[in-house]
């Protein structure tokens, strides 16, 4: 029940597409599976995740010899549950250090919700009764480290900082040292999004990871990957763009109260098998929710 309000978009246009196919015909044959595909396709279901998916229902059906289009609901569901259903991809835990602060790198391009999303994860960590503090990696937008401050200050958090311009890795430097110094539980840090410059991006990274690795070896303990859900496939291409450049170890699928292609998530799992491990469901520091695959999966067609 707890997604029905954020993801009615998501879950009434996809639902309300497939019902409206089972009314339409009678009976299920070639022209039902292709408008199928069709709406699997313009809900940002990846291209070849349709196909298996279709394949899967086409075999079901002539097994099981259904002639009911009302059906079909239950079998896709079921379909989607077997595809998705593995190990890594059900992880949507954050990867707590065993002692010692937990570092968690955010990245993503300007624009998706990172600053945002980590003003809501620290949020949602604190009524955790974690204590966390945050670094402004993004010493490049400007304005970024304002913001950053700013929602910590409304959180009641230490915010890290240094020289708009700065040098991003010595940001991130202090942050560790200080969060280990305090005795903060995480330790959640900000970075630029500069895609379109992806040796820099890539070299700024790189140097975050060793400077926090030499404080804390086996850290940064999570990187994950904000992603604008509206941007539909363009966003799981930056996802790829990203998974080339850094290790990601999970996404985070902002603005999925404002879209009504809720098929990113099963996109981005077909092309790159990185977790969903939060999604974000408005403006407000309330608005974050951990994944739930199957919630998602039944949501999407009922
Ligand atoms: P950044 O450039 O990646 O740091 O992006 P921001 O955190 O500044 O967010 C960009 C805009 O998206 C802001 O207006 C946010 O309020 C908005 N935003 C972020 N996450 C969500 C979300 O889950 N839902 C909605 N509706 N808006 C969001």
């Amino acid at each position: 029940e707890k997604y029905v309000a954020g993801l009615d978009k998501s879950s009434t246009s996809f639902s309300d597409k497939i019902n409206s196919l089972a009314a339409r015909y009678r009976e299920i044959d070639d022209d039902y599976f292709e408008e199928l595909e069709n709406i699997l396709i313009m809900s940002d279901v990846g291209v070849n995740m349709v196909m298996t998916i279709v394949d899967e229902i086409k075999k079901e059906v002539r097994i099981e010899n259904i002639k009911d289009p009302k059906m079909i609901n239950d079998i896709i569901v079921d379909k989607m549950f077997v595809i998705y259903a593995n190990d890594s991809y059900m992880t949507t835990k954050i990867n707590y250090a065993k002692e010692g602060p937990t570092v968690i790198l955010m990245v993503g391009v300007n624009g998706a919700g990172k600053t945002t999303t980590i003003a809501k994860l620290a949020h949602k960590m604190k009524e955790e009764g974690k204590s966390v503090m945050v670094a402004a990696g993004d010493t490049f937008r400007a304005g970024a480290i304002d913001q950053l401050d700013v929602w910590a200050n409304r959180l009641g958090i230490t915010c890290i900082k240094g020289k708009e311009g700065g040098d991003p890795s010595s940001v991130i430097f202090d942050g560790v040292k200080q969060a280990k110094e305090a005795g903060v539980d995480v330790l959640i840090c900000d970075t630029a999004g500069r895609l379109q410059n992806k040796v820099g991006l890539m070299k700024e990274l790189e140097k975050m990871n060793r400077i926090i690795k030499k404080t804390i070896p086996e850290g940064p303990h999570e990187t994950l990957l904000v992603i604008d859900a509206t941007t539909g496939q363009n966003g799981v291409n930056q996802a790829e763009e990203f998974a080339k450049i850094t290790d990601i170890t999970g996404i985070v699928l902002t603005k999925m109260d404002g879209t009504a292609k809720g098929g990113i998530v099963l996109s981005i799992k077909d092309s790159l098998n990185i977790p969903v491990k939060f999604i974000g469901l408005g403006e407000s520091m309330n608005d974050l929710q951990e994944f739930d695959l199957e919630q998602y999966i039944y949501g999407l067609c009922h």
